[in-house]
């Protein structure tokens, strides 16, 4: 692996922030584009998001987390200490403008125009990441065998009813099951619910962490630098070659940067006086290696806001949205809480070996990622904020990112990702 700490002389064409499954999707895309690439990475190893997360190509999720009737809900999940949202009192103030905005999200004109965008994006993805898992040599770690929503009552699944015929609208392809076929395709499952739905194009993949390493090896093969260290800010001053500024002072210049940075970009971009509503939406979850038959596809539980999902490596379960920021230590207690759920309707989960995780989900209000050009910078190009589908859309950022790179008509109307919506 190509490696170096020190600045570079001659401009690259594109330099990219961050190597999660986002930076590698864009600079993938720009190096077979013909472009010369160098990715800034605090820690190649290190842990991110894109890591243990649940391996899910969900492009079903065309709607927006704000949902409507969404904040009755969550006064009741708020009270419970380990129940599926928490808010830390400390981060409260910051994320006050965050939660404004998310409140606006599920008004109904915005909220249609929100997942009109969504499924724009969500609608091409096998476009743009069939091509990529070939190029890595990865299609056989991708399972296309749906995914199930299960519903424990009539009245959870009633109330859920205009959200589902919205999203067939949408082009989400879904049906529901009778409780006979569900136990037919999920023997394991306890045998509590009263109500399932097939996501017919949701898939997921053998190990999310295996697809960043892949990705990695794939975008060096292909000439990619790697340099190691933490961009402090974007210096794009006119009359000098844009650059990456890093911690200790040296200029990594390239005529196109791309900030990729996940939950942390918010600084990079207010560094040139743009403002975004960026917040880390924590995630938690348990990997029991041991229990991965147990399931044959991604599991869903709707009313207690967790997932399943027999990933190679283990059955994961996890879910949860924390908001502490991004420094407080985790709390395993939540990881322990949706484990424990795990347990009841999943009954005989052999837990040898398990392992718990937590991971920052890059999250805006209205849940669209940011993808297009600075308005204050044209050099500079935003990917990031993709939320609970960084792994879904990752290869059609990469795929967008490198139209505008190219500087040709994008693939997708870019408009309603623009980082100026949070400065209207
Ligand atoms: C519990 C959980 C479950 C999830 N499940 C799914 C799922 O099933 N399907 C799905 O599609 N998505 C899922 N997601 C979301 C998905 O994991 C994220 O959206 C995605 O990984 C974000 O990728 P990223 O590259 O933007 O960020 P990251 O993976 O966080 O990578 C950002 C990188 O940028 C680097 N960086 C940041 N700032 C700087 C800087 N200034 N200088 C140097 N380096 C910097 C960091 O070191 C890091 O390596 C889940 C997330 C969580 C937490």
């Amino acid at each position: 692996m190509k490696r170096t700490a020190t600045s570079s002389a001659s401009p690259h064409d594109v330099v990219v922030v961050g190597a999660g499954l986002i930076g590698l999707a864009c600079a993938h895309a720009a190096l077979r584009e013909g472009l010369s690439v160098a990715i800034i990475d605090r820690d190649f190893e290190g842990d991110r998001a894109s890591h243990g997360n649940a391996g899910g190509i969900a492009v079903s999720e065309s709607t927006p987390i704000s949902v409507p009737g969404l904040y009755f809900k969550a006064a009741k999940w708020l009270i419970d200490p380990l129940g599926p949202l928490r808010l830390s009192p400390a981060h409260l103030p910051r994320a006050l403008p965050w939660f404004l905005a998310f409140n606006r999200v599920n008004r109904p004109q915005h909220y249609a125009a929100i997942s009109h965008a969504l499924a724009a994006l969500n609608n091409r993805v096998y476009d743009d990441l069939l091509p990529v898992l070939d190029d890595l040599g990865m299609r056989n770690a991708l399972y296309r065998r749906g995914a199930l929503t299960v519903y424990e009552t009539d009245a959870a699944f009633a109330a859920d009813a205009r959200e589902w015929a919205f999203k067939r609208e949408l082009g989400v392809r879904w049906h529901a099951l009778g409780v006979a076929d569900l136990r037919t395709l999920e023997p394991a499952l306890a045998p509590v619910f009263k109500h399932a739905v097939m996501l017919e194009d949701w898939a997921h993949l053998s190990d999310p962490r295996a697809l960043v390493t892949q990705w990695r090896a794939r975008v060096v093969a292909l000439g990619a630098t790697l340099i190691q260290g933490e961009a402090a800010q974007l210096d794009v001053l006119v009359g000098d070659a844009p650059a990456a500024v890093l911690a200790g002072g040296q200029r990594v210049a390239g005529r196109q940067i791309v900030v990729a940075g996940g939950a942390w970009s918010a600084t990079l971009a207010r560094s040139l006086g743009d403002r975004v509503l960026l917040d880390s939406e924590r995630g938690y979850n348990t990997t029991l290696p041991a229990a991965t038959a147990m399931l044959a596809r991604e599991v869903i539980f709707a009313e207690r806001k967790f997932v399943a999902t027999p990933l190679d490596i283990g059955l994961r379960i996890g879910g949860a949205a924390e908001f502490a920021g991004l420094r407080a230590p985790p709390n395993y207690r939540r990881a322990d809480a949706l484990l424990a759920l795990g347990r009841r309707f999943i009954p005989g989960m052999n837990e040898q070996g398990a392992s718990r995780w937590m991971g920052h989900r890059p999250a805006t209000p209205d849940s669209l990622p940011v993808i297009g050009r600075s308005p204050r910078a044209n050099a500079v190009v935003y990917a990031f904020g993709h939320g609970h589908l960084g792994l879904t859309q990752s290869a059609t950022t990469g795929a967008l990112v490198a139209d505008v790179l190219m500087r040709r008509t994008p693939r997708v109307d870019l408009a309603p990702y623009a980082i100026s919506r949070f400065s209207r």
